[in-house]
């Protein structure tokens, strides 16, 4: 039987040791940590999002805030708004919340952060130091996954790592992550056609799709850790990739959806926003 990997007590664990971190900074710099959030349109999951993420900051004593877009102005008009907070002194990390309504080139909006305020560490700079293992600001979902593996100091090095898809935001970036701290990894899509069978060797199994019940415990070797980083909604309930009660008796270790990789998420960006305001003064 897997023993849980429980991202929402690490997760707590890790914002008390911040809201101290915080509170040293600003008695000892006169620094409050400043996030800065931008939504455009009326998703109601990123509506959600934000407003956890604003309340997990106000806990923690970092200064959020949010501008909000209808989704009918003018991309010039949502970069304006990036800008003016590139330059705002008491604003550390800026995120654009993602998805952004079709008709706006995301690409291209996001481009406009500075990369030093760049939270997300999605920008083609911390992307770019990422792959060349000199790690700056990173992904907070890939970041989130490293530390909940290292918190219950499960071994990464020499591991076959396979990771089930290659968005920009989990599966590329964490592949790095995991090349970066000497595992073999193999990155699979959905172009991929022997899928079961790789994933019948990974060590460390991590299934980022966003299909419930994708992952079935024949595809799982015995002892493997697994991690469900995939969300969706059935029947007004939360669940992940992973087809959790089969699964739990054939691995190792395994993460729970709800509170797995989601509240590590939500820990590891406000760990960025510490990381930013810690360099405020050599900006
Ligand atoms: P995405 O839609 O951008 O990517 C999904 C990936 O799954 C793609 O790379 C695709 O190639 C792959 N895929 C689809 N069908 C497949 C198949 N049959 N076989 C193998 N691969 C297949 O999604 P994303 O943004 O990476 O998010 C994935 C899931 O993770 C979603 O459910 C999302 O909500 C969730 N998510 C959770 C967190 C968190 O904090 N827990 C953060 C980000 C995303």
């Amino acid at each position: 039987m897997a023993e849980i990997l429980d991202g929402k007590e690490v997760s707590r664990v890790k914002k008390e040791e911040l809201k101290k971190k915080i509170i040293e900074l600003k008695e000892k710099c006169g620094i409050t940590p400043g996030l800065a959030i931008i939504r455009v349109g009326e998703d109601p999951a990123s509506e959600i999002y934000v407003k956890n993420k604003l309340k997990a900051c106000a806990s923690l004593g970092i200064h959020a805030i949010e501008k909000h877009f209808e989704g009918t102005e003018k991309e010039e008009e949502i970069i304006k708004t990036i800008e003016s907070f590139n330059t705002d002194q008491t604003i550390d990390g800026i995120l654009v919340q993602s998805p952004l309504p079709n008709s706006y080139d995301e690409q291209k909006i996001v481009s406009h952060v500075l990369s030093s305020k760049d939270v997300d560490g999605f920008g083609i700079m911390n992307l770019g130091y990422l792959l060349a293992n000199q790690e700056q600001i990173l992904a907070a979902t890939p970041l989130g996954i490293i530390h909940l593996l290292d918190y219950y100091n499960i071994p990464i090095a020499s591991k076959h790592v396979v990771i089930i898809g290659r968005s920009q935001i989990v599966g590329r970036p964490l592949s790095i992550l995991f090349l970066n701290r000497d595992a073999t990894v193999t990155i699979t899509h959905s172009k991929t056609t022997n899928l079961k069978e790789i994933t019948q060797t990974a060590d460390i199994l991590v299934s980022a799709v966003g299909k419930p019940h994708f992952v079935t415990a024949d595809m799982v070797k015995v002892g493997a850790v697994c991690i469900d980083v995939g969300i969706s909604r059935v029947e007004n309930h939360v669940v992940g990739d992973m087809d959790f009660d089969s699964i739990k008796e054939k691995a190792s270790f395994i993460t729970p959806v709800p509170g797995g990789v989601g509240p590590m998420t939500i820990a590891t960006l406000l760990e960025n926003v510490y990381t930013l305001a810690l360099k405020r003064k050599e900006r």
